[in-house]
């Protein structure tokens, strides 16, 4: 069993079972000009937060299966009806009825240009990407919004196409499993797990 927590859903209750929050001994603090006198402790902790999706589940499970879901607005009664959000908008902003999930893969795949980027040369706690990041805004041809997302080959250059890929090996289950490349990029090139 993992030292973690793990949770699962049994007729609509959160289930859990193992370890929550972990303790670990106490490290004294000493100073350094005071012939290290004790001056405290350090307390450190681990603990799992349990996160919830909700209604953008779909999308985070798509993600390991290759797929990059959007949604769409279909309300009848909306003034904008037909727009389409990517990133998954639940509802629509506008009607705020529940927006209609649609498979956008091919869409990304053949329309995807860089709107504009930014480069990263430091990242704050817990980052797990590479540096610098190259963090990308995405548009896409009938999509009504920009997405944010990270180019993992080469260099971001604004109108550049670029074509999205899937960590489909152990996905993280996280925004992480998606990630971009420039157009024309081989499949051998891409990083570790990942895959068109
Ligand atoms: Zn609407």
């Amino acid at each position: 069993m993992s030292m973690f927590g793990q949770v699962y859903v049994s007729n609509g209750k959160y289930r859990l079972k193992g370890d929550f929050h972990h303790m670990t001994p106490n490290i004294p603090i000493r100073n350094a000009e005071d012939g290290w006198k004790l001056m405290g402790v350090t307390n450190p902790r681990s603990m799992t937060y349990i996160h919830t999706y909700g209604g953008e589940a779909p999308f985070f499970e798509a993600l390991g299966k290759g797929k990059l879901l959007g949604t769409r607005c279909d309300n009848e009664g909306c003034e904008y009806k037909g727009s389409v959000y990517q990133p998954f908008r639940i509802h629509c902003p506008d009607c705020l009825g529940r927006n209609t999930i649609i498979d956008m893969t091919a869409t990304a795949k053949k329309t995807a240009k860089v709107h504009t980027f930014m480069v990263c040369e430091r990242s704050g706690a817990f980052n797990i990407l590479d540096k610098p990041i190259k963090f990308i805004n995405i548009e896409f041809e009938g999509v009504d919004t920009i997405l944010m997302s990270y180019l993992s080959l080469g260099d971001p250059e604004i109108g550049m196409k670029v074509v999205p890929i899937f960590r489909k090996q152990n996905p993280t289950y996280t925004i992480l499993d998606l990630s971009w490349v420039p157009e024309g990029t081989p499949e051998k090139d891409l990083p570790e797990n990942f895959g068109f």
